[in-house]
């Protein structure tokens, strides 16, 4: 077996350099939407990655939604060949960042570190990630010059709006194809201790009811699309909640609550359009004619899409026969199929193997209530052997004051570098 003595005190020799890296990456304000910076953050890390050898390449994914002249949707892919044949582990980090929003008390893009903790917006998610990626890669490149196989890193655009002008592209043209890459990790911010198998499935549409438009005062003589609505929302909490309520996965979802199926109504309209806020008239009387609402129904892999449709269509279409004059309209807006790596996967059971040496206790495995960018990879890519695993607090995600923990992500960088030695040593276990 490898004495991985030296590989784990060059990591812990990186400490200094793990932090400036973090700091500089949260200086560089990839702020989507709209998609700022896309292109200087891949420039710099270009120049990080061909200084350790790496072979590059910048990729923008033209005609993606979003691209355009002033924010071109840049992606970086760096490959480094080891002394012989073996496998491609490859780290998939996304570069863009969520709005800042209110309530910071520090500089969102100042990478200020604080007793121990580096704060800014994309800190955990997931640019601490990323920067731990590189560290344990370059460690262990520089430890282990001959080792068998090859190490990838890509930085990548939009995941944070679905991901087709980043990972989606890039499995599009080939990047993830399971003959040339055979491990993914996304240091997604996951906690140090825990592996994510993958995550829900997602459905998002938008419901239209109809109604006859007339004076306020003689609703009678018009037909109010809002009440129509009601009904809708009424059907939601007497037939479909309930319903979802006893749907429970086997995906090992956190928090529980997610281990079950669930739907949020994310808007409601109706009737006259919303003033501007410097407007300061009266509104005028009118019995409304339309009404939307815009619907995010998250599903279990037990759950096939045609059902999770099928279920409000279902119930849309009885309340067409059942209450007069209702007529609606569904617009399908997108979706996502749930994406689940099997525990026993290569890339799974060496993480949690590593996770348990590291840290004295057996990893805990999780799926996401959300998705990311794993989808792409595994329906687009082919590529099942892919899990989320990385440092940092998910719950403070998109949060004021998001920070990273050095000491999380040094643990981290360990048990990535341990990782790679457990699959790119022949003779390591
Ligand atoms: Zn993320």
């Amino acid at each position: 077996m490898t004495d991985l003595t030296p590989l784990l005190a060059r990591i812990a020799d990186k400490r200094d350099d793990l932090i400036a890296l973090t700091q500089d990456l949260i200086r560089i304000p990839t702020l989507n939407p709209p998609g700022e910076n896309y292109r200087d953050i891949c420039d710099y890390l270009d120049r990080r990655l061909s200084k350790s050898g790496f072979t590059t390449e910048l990729i923008r994914a033209h005609g993606t939604p979003g691209d355009c002249e002033k924010y071109p949707r840049w992606n970086i892919v760096a490959h480094k060949s080891g002394g012989s044949a073996g496998d491609c582990v490859h780290f998939n980090s996304h570069t863009d960042v969520v709005e800042v929003g209110n309530g910071w008390t520090t500089d969102p893009f100042g990478g200020d570190l604080i007793d121990g903790k580096i704060y800014g917006r994309g800190a955990c998610d997931m640019k601490g990630g990323l920067a731990t990626s590189i560290i344990a890669a370059e460690a262990f490149i520089e430890t282990f010059p001959d080792f068998a196989g090859a190490i990838e890193i890509s930085g990548t655009a939009d995941e944070e709006s679905g991901g087709y002008g980043g990972v989606a592209y890039l499995a599009e043209k080939g990047y993830f194809n399971p003959a040339k890459v055979q491990h993914v990790i996304i240091p997604e911010p996951l906690n140090k201790d825990r592996v994510c198998l993958g995550h829900r499935g997602g459905w998002w549409a938008e419901i239209e009811t109809f109604g006859e438009i007339a004076h306020g005062s003689m609703p009678f003589l018009g037909d109010c699309a809002v009440r129509h609505m009601g009904a809708v929302l009424d059907k939601f909490e007497t037939d479909l909640f309930p319903a979802m309520a006893t749907r429970r996965t086997d995906m090992p979802v956190v928090p529980e609550g997610a281990r079950q199926s669930t739907m949020n109504i994310n808007s409601i309209h109706g009737g006259q359009k919303e003033q501007n806020d410097d407007f300061n008239g009266l509104p005028a009387h009118c019995v409304p004619d339309s009404c939307r609402i815009v619907i995010d129904r998250r599903f279990l892999d037990e759950e096939p899409l045609d059902q999770v449709r099928g279920e409000v269509t279902a119930l849309l279409d009885g309340l067409k026969s059942s209450r007069d004059k209702f007529s609606y309209d569904l617009r399908e807006i997108n979706h996502v199929l749930p994406s689940m790596t099997d525990r026993n996967a290569p890339i799974a059971a060496t993480l949690a193997g590593q996770i348990e040496k590291v840290l004295g206790k057996p990893a805990e495995f999780v799926a996401s209530p959300g998705t990311y960018d794993q989808k792409h990879i595994d329906r687009i890519g082919k590529l099942k052997n892919c899990v989320a695993y990385g440092p940092g607090i998910l719950e403070l995600a998109h949060k004021p004051d998001e920070y990273i923990g050095v000491d999380d992500m040094m643990v981290s960088a360990q048990i990535m570098a341990r990782s790679l030695a457990a699959l790119l040593l022949p003779t390591d276990d």
